[in-house]
């Protein structure tokens, strides 16, 4: 069976459409929390937040007019969900925009836990330290990279040198 949302894109399935750019389109959520939560999908499947920083201006700006649109018509906050993995209904990445009024009643209503603070230290060193080796690896792969570029230039300039040379 093919992904849902990919489905949706081939029109094989009908949705509400309230908007669209390049990368993302965005729809009415057949099975909302409140009414005018919003559905935003990627226009390539299965395709993970970590990897948005090509699609962020488009990500963004669905983002904006379905937000402006919300406060325009009378709400006065929304949350902006996003589920991946294990958190998510489908393999394909998406996002929710549900709009909130004062005391429409909506509740996420989860029971809240009381970290002490030998948790909240764990957590945050574990998470600090995670960062900053994630940021090693990209400063490294950077250098790979200018490194692999600085040898491809020499090559380039000895490949023109070359063929000046067979220039009579
Ligand atoms: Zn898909």
């Amino acid at each position: 069976m093919e992904c849902f949302f990919c489905e949706v894109l081939n029109k094989k399935v009908g949705v509400f459409e309230v908007y669209e750019n390049e990368n993302f389109l965005a729809f009415v959520d057949a099975f909302p929390f409140v009414p005018g939560q919003i559905v935003i999908i990627t226009k390539k499947h299965s395709f993970s937040f970590i990897n948005f920083e090509i699609f962020s201006k488009d990500f963004f700006d669905v983002i904006k007019k379905i937000v402006t649109s919300f406060l325009n018509l009378g709400y006065d906050g929304y949350h902006l969900l996003i589920n991946e993995g294990s958190a998510a209904t489908f393999d394909h990445f998406y996002c929710i925009l549900i709009p909130r009024k004062k005391d429409d009643g909506f509740s996420f209503n989860l029971k809240k836990l009381n970290l002490n603070e030998k948790q909240m230290s764990e957590i945050s060193e574990l998470i600090k330290k995670n960062i900053k080796e994630e940021e090693k690896v990209a400063e490294e792969k950077k250098e790979e990279k200018e490194e692999k570029e600085k040898v491809e230039d020499v090559e380039e300039v000895r490949r023109f040198l070359e063929k000046i040379k067979r220039i009579p």
